[in-house]
């Protein structure tokens, strides 16, 4: 495979989408060297196939606002891949969302779901729709003419989605409640993140950031450190960054920092209950801003226009969106001592933060390894659903537990250096990259 070759074909396809070619340049540059040794691949054109979306469906999306008048949006569905199941993967509401975001996340879907050692494709889907004070009702009839477009084209052994950005509990219950009045379908496995009413399952709401923890106590398990006590400064404060900032507590580490658009809240004392439920109560109320924390709690402080990583911390987690970490930040981040950076968000870091981590000689993994956490326990929400069973909590965690320890042993696998040195980025990409190359094969050339 000639990586610069594919690579300039693809930008001349899809000029100026720049996630997206970020996304596939770091995978086909850490899977270049096991790619050569399989000439099988390179006669089927896996590479060449895989880095573009089965297909992608675009549509207009209307709806009325509280003051009447009509908004029109872009809707997306991004089927990337299905050689190892139906295609599965969130879908994102946010006003920046485009092709380019799109195809990145469905992209890095494919392997990480892979990596879940489930039955999962990847897909991604989405709307430049703003949810950022909107009202309740709002919300519905966007979620609600949203899929009026889409329902055609997922079920649940087709397209499955599920939340991501700007798409919680609240908005997969009004996709659902309209999905079930056009299909006259009423099984709930369609989508994922449901509520426990209705066939979601328990743990679905912890497990991305319940599962990064786990998949960080695994990396630093194996280079012979612990979590309590260390500080940890977390960016975000939605469903992912309290799911990790709740668990990072209970396994005693300090969590000093979470942030949103609008700055930093330095957090001394660590949280609390208290201080968890108020992160979701701050997510609900649609203002996307972190500052009402420090009010509420006096032992905090509110530090405007800055970002997390401009607290001083042993472990940095990345919980908000791509690209929030970058060169800079991470040598910040270095000068005051970090030593273990876990992507939560999807493509957290910049290449050039993720070259100094690796140079710096850091713990360091990527999104794709970190958050599975969260479309596995979709998976067995999923498993559930076509069972007709609900399982336990305990039952659910426990799953995850070993998917998380299996997705860390497959980095180590791959990714361990002549040095010693293990490459969580490389053990990842590869790990999940061989699982959906050889299922393309075996599928011939469709
Ligand atoms: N949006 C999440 C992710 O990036 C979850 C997807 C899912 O549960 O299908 O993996």
């Amino acid at each position: 495979m000639k990586v610069k070759s594919i690579m300039a074909d693809l930008e001349r396809k899809h000029p100026g989408e720049n996630e997206y070619l970020q996304a596939v340049q770091e995978v086909l540059e850490s899977i270049e060297e096991v790619y050569n040794l399989h000439p099988e691949f390179e006669k089927a054109k896996i590479v060449e196939r895989m880095v573009e979306p089965d297909r992608i469906f675009t549509f207009r999306v209307t709806w009325v606002d509280d003051r009447g008048e009509i908004q029109t949006n872009l809707g997306y569905r991004i089927q990337f891949n299905s050689a190892i199941g139906p295609y599965k993967g969130g879908i994102r509401f946010h006003k920046a969302v485009n092709p380019s975001m799109l195809k990145f996340l469905g992209f890095e879907q494919t392997f990480k779901n892979a990596l879940t050692t489930l039955p999962m494709g990847g897909a991604k889907g989405g709307s430049d729709f703003d949810p950022v004070g909107k009202s309740d009702g709002e919300i519905m009839r966007f979620c609600q003419a949203f899929m009026w477009e889409l329902w055609n084209n997922i079920g649940p052994d087709t397209d499955v989605p599920a939340g991501d950005v700007g798409v919680g509990g609240r908005e997969i219950g009004y996709m659902y409640g309209m999905y079930k009045k056009l299909a006259r379908e009423y099984n709930t496995g369609v989508l994922t993140g449901k509520g426990m009413t209705w066939g979601g399952s328990l743990i679905r709401p912890e497990a991305t950031g319940f599962g990064a923890l786990y998949f960080v106590e695994h990396m630093l398990s194996k280079a012979g450190k612990s979590i309590k006590g260390a500080t940890v400064a977390i960016s975000g404060f939605g469903n992912v960054a309290w799911g990790a900032a709740t668990k990072a507590t209970e396994l005693g580490a300090k969590v000093i920092a979470i942030s949103g658009p609008d700055g930093v809240v330095y957090n001394p004392e660590g949280m609390n209950k208290e201080k968890l439920d108020y992160m979701l109560t701050l997510r609900a109320s649609n203002r996307n801003i972190v500052a009402p924390f420090a009010e509420k709690f006096t032992d905090a402080t509110f530090i405007p226009g800055k970002k997390a990583w401009s607290i001083k911390c042993d472990i940095a987690l990345p919980c908000a969106f791509q690209n929030e970490l970058n060169g800079d930040d991470a040598a910040e981040l270095l000068a005051g001592g970090t030593w273990c950076v876990a992507e939560v968000s999807n493509m957290g870091c910049t290449p050039e933060a993720i070259a100094a981590f690796q140079r710096a000689g850091i713990l360091f993994a990527p999104g794709k390894a970190v958050n599975a956490g969260g479309v596995a326990t979709s998976g067995l929400e999923m498993t559930q659903n076509a069972m007709h069973i609900s399982w336990s909590a305990a039952e659910v965690d426990s799953k995850l537990h070993y998917i998380m320890e299996s997705i860390h042993a497959a980095c180590v696998k791959y990714g361990t250096q002549e040095d010693g040195y293990i490459n969580y980025v490389k053990g990842a990409n590869i790990a999940g990259f061989m699982k959906v190359a050889q299922a393309m094969l075996e599928q011939g050339i469709v």
